[in-house]
Order: structure tokens, then C-alpha cells, then sequence
């Protein structure tokens, strides 16, 4: 049951810890009105933020980046205590991928909000001078996820902030708190609240925010969440960025370091207990060496340490929630009935608590098991083996989702071409995940997997719109293309077209000066 369900609509929600299924804390259930409010706030701030000088914008991330490096611990254990994830990983997923990612923003965003000049191809239009801006939209709505609560929408809101806009931010329902971590150092580092508000509540206060005076949103969480989100955005022409699910395919060549894949295969697919939008939710691994690798990686899930994400020793936490949990068992169970060999793993582990699930290895699963068509999203390592390149791409090609993949081999340029070949937002080689920690690398996925990105270049363009302003340089002439037509004008611009695009020189030439004799001999109005 989500902590949703549980509770009588009293107008507050309770937020349960993972590891025990025991309440935390409560957080109000905000009405459409008091969404709404909050939106109205940011919109009123908003412009005179965007009229802040950018070194002041920075200086306050500047603020919050030295904040959070202070009291990382505390954000940790926030994290930990309503997401479940090992306090470790949540320092390494969570926190460094926010303090480096304002080290990007830091670097980056200076040249890019830079005015930049637009050279003209056309030779009249070189009379002009154009230039383009990129315009904050005003505020951006940001709803997002429970399994990454603190790097996910701290990268999204910042990049929002330092573009000139301000956010209204909607959490999981499952992680509020982490949130509100974010937002109290954000306010610490000197920014006004009314720039960055976050509104509480399931799935009706994310609709609420499709209603109110947001000027763009940017959704992060299921494909069926983020078909309604996009309906009701289309409904009032609203700008979105989906960031969806996946089913991200590695794929193992044979010359690969079966040591090195396999410990790869194992903390891709269970960090965070599977619960990663970019996690390996399907292993394909070349036959010559598919009965070794998997030897290697049911040794390797063996030795993991499953428990309390609090726990020092804690290598995979439990799972969010009953219905997440459910999900894997009907996958799992689903496969093993169509064949699939279960080399470890496939059963919850309740006297640990409600919501944990022993990593599991499953080997010869194929395409008709729905453990290798929707997105499973916990703890499973489903292999299966291939004979040539061609098959592996084709294989992790026939999926509806295009989020990430991996590669991996000794020969790095074999499998760059090979990544060539993958329909995915971003391909790994001898790597996995570690993308996201990258500030420059966009972030989303093609297919089901969504719309636009966020991070780097283009997750910056998502927070503006361009604007285009042109002068021209001499003010006192009439334009030649204004009235005053009639047959001169045709043949001035008849003329003027086989100047510019006629492939032979002679005529090019005649065209130039038929064009040049029919505007003298025009009357412009
Ligand atoms: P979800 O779709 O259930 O919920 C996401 C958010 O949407 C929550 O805040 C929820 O309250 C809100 N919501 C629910 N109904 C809504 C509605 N009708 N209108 C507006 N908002 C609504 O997803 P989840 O279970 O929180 O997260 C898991 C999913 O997120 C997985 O599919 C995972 O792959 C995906 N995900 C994707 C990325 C990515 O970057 N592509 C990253 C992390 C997670």
C-alpha cells in the first residue's frame, strides 16, 4: 500500500520509513487554492530575480554548494531514513552529484546566458544585425520521483534558478523531506522563499500544478504518470520535459574483463535496490563467456549485504513501497514460469522488514518474460546470451523505452561504434550511470522514455526560450521587398533569386544586374 492509501483525508500525509514500514513524519496535503498561492508568488519574484545580476545568482549557489558540503551528513540521513537507500550511496548518488553539479552550472552559465550574434547568410539581410537571448519562462513547475529525492530535483531546480526563473517544486510523496533539505539551504544561501516553494501532496497536487500560472514543467517518474502529465499540458499549450522510465540493456562483448562486468552487472543492477531510471534491467552477454559471467555474478549477489540503508555494512536497502515490491515478484515469477533458470535470489525478505527483496540473478530469460519488456525497477540481474553484434543491437533495440545502455569490452573503439547503433539518450562504454553525475552530459531518454532533457547544454535551453532581436544598420532606407510591386518588382526579385541560387556563374551575374535595374526603376510606396 502507498503511504497515500493509508491515510483518511485529513490534509496531511504520512511518510513511512522503508527499512521498517513505521511513520516518520507528516506533510500537508495542499489544496489546488494554496498551489496555486504559491505559484502566484513565484510569478510576482520572478522578475526581479531574472533582473539580478548573474554573479549574485551565483554567489548564492556558490553559498549553498559550501552549505550542503557542510552538512552533508544531515541531508544523508534524511535521505536514507525515507528513500532506504545505504547512507554511502546516498553521499555518492546524491550529495557529490549536487555539489559538482553546481560546479558546472558555475562554469557553464555565464557563456550561455552570453547574448550572442547571429551572422546572416543572406547578403541583404547582412544590412541587419541579429542577436539572441535566452529568456527565463517565468516559473517552472518541477514534479519528480521518490528514488533519487535529493540529486534529481536539486539539479533541476537550480538549473531553473540560475537561468532567472523561479520554481514551484511538488516531491514524491514518498520523499517530501529531502526536499525540504534542499530548500532550507537554498534559503540559507540567501534566497528569497518566495523563488523556491514547494508544494506537498500525492498525485492531486501535481495535477494542481498543471493548473496553475506555471510558465513550463518538468516531470520526472512513470510513463503513465507522464502521459497525464503530458495530456493536461497539452490541454493549456504547456512547455514539458518528461524524464520517464527505462529498461536499459548492457551489453557484454566477449573480450570484455569478466571480472570487472561482472562486479559492473551487480551494482548496476541492485544499487539502490534496482529502484535507478538508468539501473541494468537487462543484461546481454556473448555465449563464449555467458556461463562464467554468471557464475561470477551469482558469487558476487551472494556476498552483498541486504538491510537497513542506516546500517554502516548495508550494501542494498529495501525496496519504497509494498506495490513497488509486488512488481518484481509477478516479474520474477512470470519469467521463471516461461523458463527462466533463477541462479539466486526471487523471494522477499520479510523478517528484515516489509519492503526488501533478495537480489536476484536470472539467467535464459528471453523477450516474451515481462521481466525484459516493463520496467521492473528493483533488484534483478535477468541474462540472457547472445552469438553476434547484430543480435545484441537488435536486442536491445526491441524495447519501447530508449533511456541508456551500456557497453562493454577491451576495445574501446569497437564498442563506441557499437553504441553508435543503440537507440538510446546516452550510451555508456565500460561504464554505467555515472552519466548523470556528469553536468555536461544531457540527461532523457528517446522513445517512452521521454521528451527533452534536462543537465548540460540542452537541460539549460529547457529553462529558456530564445529570443531573437535584429537592428538594421541603416534606418533611412525602405526595405526592397516593401509596395510598390507590379512588374518590376517581379522582375527585381526574380532576378535576385538566380543571383543567389543559380548554378551557373553567367546567369547568376544577369540576374544580379536585373534585379539591381528593376529596384532603380521601382517606386517604393
Ligand atoms: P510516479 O509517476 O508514480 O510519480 C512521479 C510524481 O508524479 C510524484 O511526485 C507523483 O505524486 C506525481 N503524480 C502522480 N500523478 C500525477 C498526476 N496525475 N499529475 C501530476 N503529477 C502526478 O513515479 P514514481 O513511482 O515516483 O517514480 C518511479 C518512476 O520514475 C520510474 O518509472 C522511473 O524510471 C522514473 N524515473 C525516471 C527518471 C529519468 O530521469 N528518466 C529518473 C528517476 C525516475
Amino acid at each position: 500500500m502507498s503511504a497515500i492509501a493509508s491515510q483518511p483525508a485529513t490534509g496531511t500525509l504520512a511518510v513511512n520509513d522503508p527499512a521498517t514500514g513505521k511513520p516518520i513524519g507528516e506533510v500537508p496535503i495542499h489544496s489546488l487554492r494554496e498551489v496555486q498561492e504559491a505559484a502566484q508568488r513565484a510569478r510576482a519574484a520572478q522578475p526581479r530575480w531574472a533582473a539580478t545580476p548573474l554573479r549574485r545568482r551565483m554567489e548564492i549557489l556558490r553559498e549553498f554548494q559550501r552549505l550542503l558540503c557542510e552538512q552533508k551528513a544531515q541531508v544523508t540521513s534524511v535521505i536514507t531514513r525515507e528513500a532506504g537507500k545505504p547512507r554511502a550511496e546516498a553521499l555518492a548518488t546524491e550529495i557529490l552529484v549536487v555539489l559538482d553539479y553546481v560546479n558546472y552550472l558555475v562554469e557553464a552559465v555565464p557563456e550561455f546566458l552570453r547574448s550572442e550574434s547571429v551572422r546572416h547568410t543572406n547578403p541583404i539581410m547582412k544590412l541587419k544585425r541579429g542577436t539572441l537571448l535566452r529568456e527565463p519562462y517565468g516559473v517552472i513547475g518541477i514534479i519528480s520521483p521518490w528514488n533519487y529525492p535529493f540529486s534529481l530535483p536539486t539539479t533541476q531546480v537550480l538549473t531553473a534558478l540560475i537561468t532567472g526563473n523561479a520554481v514551484v517544486l511538488k516531491p514524491s510523496e514518498f520523499t517530501p523531506f529531502t526536499s525540504m533539505e534542499a530548500h532550507r539551504l537554498l534559503l540559507a544561501a540567501g534566497l528569497d522563499p518566495d523563488l523556491f516553494q514547494i508544494v506537498t501532496g500525492d498525485g492531486a497536487a501535481g495535477a494542481a500544478l498543471l493548473r496553475a500560472d506555471i510558465q513550463k514543467i518538468i516531470f520526472t517518474g512513470s510513463v503513465a504518470t507522464g502521459k497525464r502529465v503530458a495530456q493536461a499540458a497539452a490541454a493549456r499549450l504547456l512547455p514539458v520535459v518528461l524524464e520517464l522510465g527505462g529498461k536499459d540493456p548492457m551489453i557484454v562483448l566477449e573480450d570484455a574483463d569478466l571480472d570487472v562486468v561482472s562486479s559492473a552487472a551487480v551494482w548496476g543492477a541492485f544499487m539502490n535496490a534496482g529502484q535507478t531510471c538508468l539501473s541494468v534491467e537487462r543484461c546481454y552477454v556473448h555465449e563464449s563467456i555467458y556461463d562464467r559471467f554468471l557464475q561470477k555474478c551469482a558469487e558476487k549477489t551472494g556476498k552483498l549485504r541486504v538491510g537497513n540503508g542506516a546500517d554502516r555494512d548495508t550494501d542494498v536497502g529495501p525496496m519504497i513501497h509494498q506495490r513497488q515490491l509486488q512488481t518484481v515478484r509477478e516479474h520474477v515469477e512470470d519469467a521463471v514460469a516461461k523458463g527462466a533458470r533463477l541462479l539466486c535470489g526471487g523471494t522477499p525478505l520479510p523478517r528484515l522488514g516489509p519492503g526488501f527483496y533478495a537480489p536476484t540473478v536470472l539467467a535464459d530469460v528471453n523477450h516474451s518474460m515481462r521481466i525484459m519488456r516493463e520496467e521492473t525497477f528493483g533488484p534483478v540481474l535477468p541474462v540472457r546470451s547472445f552469438k553476434t553484434e547484430d543480435e545484441a543491437v537488435a536486442l536491445a533495440n526491441d524495447s519501447e523505452f530508449g533511456l541508456s545502455a551500456s557497453v562493454w569490452t577491451s576495445d574501446t573503439r569497437r564498442g563506441e561504434a557499437l553504441a553508435r547503433r543503440i537507440d538510446a539518450g546516452a550510451v555508456m562504454v565500460n561504464d554505467m550511470i555515472a552519466c548523470f553525475g556528469i553536468g555536461e552530459a544531457p540527461h532523457g531518454g528517446v522513445k517512452a522514455s521521454g521528451i527533452g532533457r534536462t543537465h548540460g547544454k540542452f537541460g539549460l535551453e529547457e529553462m529558456v526560450w530564445p529570443k531573437y532581436i535584429d537592428s538594421d544598420r541603416i534606418p533611412r532606407m525602405k526595405k526592397l521587398w516593401w509596395y510598390g510591386y507590379g512588374p518590376e518588382f517581379f522582375q527585381q526579385m526574380s532576378g535576385f533569386i538566380e543571383f543567389l541560387f543559380h548554378k551557373k556563374l553567367r546567369i547568376r551575374l544577369r540576374g544580379g544586374s536585373k534585379s539591381t535595374r528593376s529596384y532603380l526603376r521601382r517606386k517604393l510606396l
